[in-house]
């Protein structure tokens, strides 16, 4: 009898392993083909400078067409970053980030555009000046990129990483630490990486409106990464209150829902030109 349940465990369990690979499998055929078909798009979500108002940049946030509906990076970037394909999807997200931005300057719209920047990427030798490359052939202006690197991506950048982006800064690019307070910062490490933004994590701030320990250590935090002298941008912020505590904490940009939604590009267009620092300030 007890042969048999274990013999009835372990089919039950190849069957599930078995599921879970086919699954896998179907994923990476499905996103090989969505490069293919270019069922790939960007919405643009804004960041708001949290005392004068103004929108000072809006994230690119990439987003899957599926024949079966759209689906978010949550369910898809893992795997993309498994098999490598991450690193020419985001090739697509540079070459649309750039046109976008020259498109925009065209409309006398100056906005600047933060991409998300996977490991895969940084790995290869040539990122940089391909990224180069695809701005200057856009003709899109450099100091209207920014690049975003996560905390625990920047904590294991190389000496010739750190090199790259300091030449980039050098163009007028600007780079963000993403999702920090999510992974292990070496004060140290983070005093020698040449960045102008970091970005708090939700999970950081999210209780700062009902919790007073999580309103001091984000205070702190806002103080450290003042005294690194970089820009404090506060993530995923929901509520009005979270927008009060953290203007007066100190935090320099919030973005978030309350703030506003990721937008397709019309309507990231139409926000540029209604957004008038009394809008953001009511929003
Ligand atoms: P992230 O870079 O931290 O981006 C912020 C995420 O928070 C976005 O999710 C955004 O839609 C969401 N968000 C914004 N405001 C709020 C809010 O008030 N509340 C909550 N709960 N969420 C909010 P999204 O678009 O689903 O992207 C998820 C993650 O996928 C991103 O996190 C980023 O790590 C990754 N990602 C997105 N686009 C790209 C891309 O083009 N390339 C790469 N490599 N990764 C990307
Ligand atoms: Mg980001
Ligand atoms: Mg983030
Ligand atoms: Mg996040």
């Amino acid at each position: 009898h007890a042969k048999a349940t274990g013999r009835g465990r372990a089919e039950h369990y190849s069957e599930t392993l078995a599921n879970e690979i086919a699954g896998r499998l179907r994923l990476e055929g499905e996103l090989r083909e969505a490069i293919d078909r270019k069922q790939f798009d960007l919405v643009y979500q804004p960041q708001v400078a949290i005392r004068g108002g103004e929108t000072v940049a809006a994230e690119a946030l990439l987003r899957w067409h599926h024949p079966d509906g759209v689906r978010l990076p949550e369910s898809f970037i893992r795997r993309a970053e498994e098999t490598g394909l991450i690193v020419e999807i985001g090739d697509w997200v540079i070459g649309k980030v750039a046109a976008t931005i020259a498109r925009w300057g065209e409309l006398g719209i100056e906005q600047r555009l933060a991409i998300n920047i996977s490991p895969r990427q940084l790995d290869r030798a040539n990122f940089f000046h391909r990224l180069r490359a695809a701005m200057q052939e856009a003709n899109a202006p450099a100091r209207l990129l920014e690049l975003e690197i996560t905390e625990s991506l920047a904590m294991h950048c190389s000496d010739t990483v750190i090199e790259a982006i300091a030449l980039l800064r050098a163009d007028g690019a600007t780079v963000a630490i993403d999702d920090f307070g999510t992974s292990y910062s070496s004060l140290a490490k983070l005093r020698a990486l040449p960045v102008d933004r970091i970005k708090l994590d939700q999970s950081l701030i999210a209780a700062i409106a009902t919790d007073e320990a999580a309103r001091n250590i984000t205070q702190a935090v806002i103080g450290l990464i003042h005294g690194l002298g970089c820009e404090a941008v506060g993530e995923g912020i929901e509520t009005q209150a979270q927008a009060d505590v953290l203007r007066v904490i100190g935090c320099d940009v919030i973005q978030g829902y309350a703030v506003a939604l990721p937008m397709d590009e019309a309507a990231f267009i139409a926000w540029s030109r209604g957004n008038t620092a009394d809008d953001a300030r009511r929003a």
